[in-house]
């Protein structure tokens, strides 16, 4: 514990700009951000999201390196070791994880396990002294998001959600068009995101996964359209579950899920959802124009993006490098993060608004 204190001491030095030698990072440095060494992540979880995409992002990242896991699986953690050049006293199980306490290689954790899990890891985290980044949704409840910011609160350190798309150019250009009214004020807009499970995994296992898709794939239709409402979150939601054809896949959980959401100024969100079909689009649009994400809206890569006034085209970067990055260069100037906790909650307010409609009938209002 005390290496931990003296570690946020030379941080918060850092931040306070009595620190060392300023590097002038690739990035750029805000102002009074100083960098000596690249801060130290660890992934908990190292399933598909975390092999395919963080692992190789860190490897990117200018500002934080990959130095630990948390994993199940001894062998697998020796492997990510070996592969990412860490060593092998940063390998963790899911239940060592108050150790991390004394160790002052990890600064970041990154909780990539099932949505059920994620409010236990992120406040293990947390009391461990580690910053925290939790991967969407940000739990399985309102109540557990609640739980995971008091943690952080309490062990003053830093929260942020996996929302990857902050730092998509094509979903900046959304938020850009919302703030500065670029088209004039958003009246209505369309959202599908769906894909077709075939075998049941965790992510149709209320326990683990909360709900179905809207937990899973639906949450980013809710964050586009509050991109697209320049940050605004719905006044009123209503909502349909979609019938069950697969009882065998979706027994707790619902196969897909229609939805509504009114916006302040009147703007409404007409959206779908499903774990029985493919389709990945967003519409935002108003009197005098409009912009579709057509193809891939919510991916990685491969977005075809149009305006009312033409094309967009811009070169993908590495979603997941900026993200991180954005969130090591948080802790180094002591800034919040742009997509704190507090967003991942009310993203929850909001689905949990959504099943209340489903399973009522009935418009419910929200009051974020
Ligand atoms: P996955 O199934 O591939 O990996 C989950 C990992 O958790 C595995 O390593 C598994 O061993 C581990 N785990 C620990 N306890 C477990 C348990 N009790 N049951 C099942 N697995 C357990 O899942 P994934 O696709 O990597 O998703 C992990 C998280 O990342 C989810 O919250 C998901 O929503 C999120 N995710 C985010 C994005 C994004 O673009 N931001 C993309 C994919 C996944």
């Amino acid at each position: 514990m005390k290496k931990i204190i003296s570690r946020r001491s030379f941080l918060s030095q850092l931040s306070a700009g009595t620190a060392t030698a300023v590097i002038a990072g690739p990035l750029g440095l805000y102002a009074g951000e100083r960098q000596d060494r690249k801060l130290g992540v660890a992934l908990v979880g190292l399933g598909k999201y975390s092999t395919r995409q963080l692992g190789p992002a860190l490897r990117e990242t200018k500002f934080c390196r990959l130095m630990g896991v948390v994993t199940g699986s001894k062998e697998k953690g020796e492997q990510w070791a070996k592969d990412y050049g860490f060593p092998v006293k940063n390998i963790y199980s899911y239940d060592t994880m108050a150790q991390l306490a004394s160790n002052p290689d990890i600064d970041i954790v990154y909780v990539v396990t099932p949505n059920g899990l994620h409010a236990a890891h992120a406040i293990a985290a947390a009391q461990a002294g580690k910053h925290v980044i939790c991967e969407k949704p940000m739990a399985n409840t309102v109540a557990e998001c609640d739980s995971i910011i008091a943690a952080c609160r309490a062990a003053k350190v830093k929260l942020s959600v996996g929302y990857r798309l902050h730092f998509d150019p094509y979903h900046q250009e959304l938020m850009r068009l919302a703030k500065e009214q670029g088209f004039g004020p958003i009246t209505n807009m369309t959202g599908d995101r769906g894909f077709v499970m075939s075998t049941k995994v965790w992510r149709a296992d209320k326990k683990l996964a909360g709900g179905g898709p809207i937990m899973d794939l639906g949450i980013y239709i809710i964050q586009g359209a509050c991109m697209a409402a320049n940050g605004a979150a719905p006044l009123a939601v209503t909502a349909i579950a979609h019938p069950t054809t697969r009882p065998d896949l979706f027994v707790d959980v619902e196969q897909g899920m229609s939805w509504t959401m009114e916006f302040p100024g009147g703007a409404i969100c007409t959206a779908q959802t499903s774990y029985q079909h493919n389709c990945d689009r967003f519409k935002a649009a108003s009197a005098k124009g409009w912009i579709e994400f057509k193809e891939h809206a919510f991916t990685y890569r491969g977005m075809v993006v149009e305006t009312s006034r033409g094309p967009l085209s811009f070169t993908p970067p590495n979603q997941q490098a900026l993200q991180m990055d954005d969130f090591a260069r948080c802790v180094l100037s002591n800034r919040e993060s742009p997509i704190p906790g507090e967003i991942g909650r009310r993203d929850l307010v909001i689905i949990e608004a959504i099943y209340k409609a489903a399973a009522t009938g009935r418009r419910v209002a929200l009051n974020i």
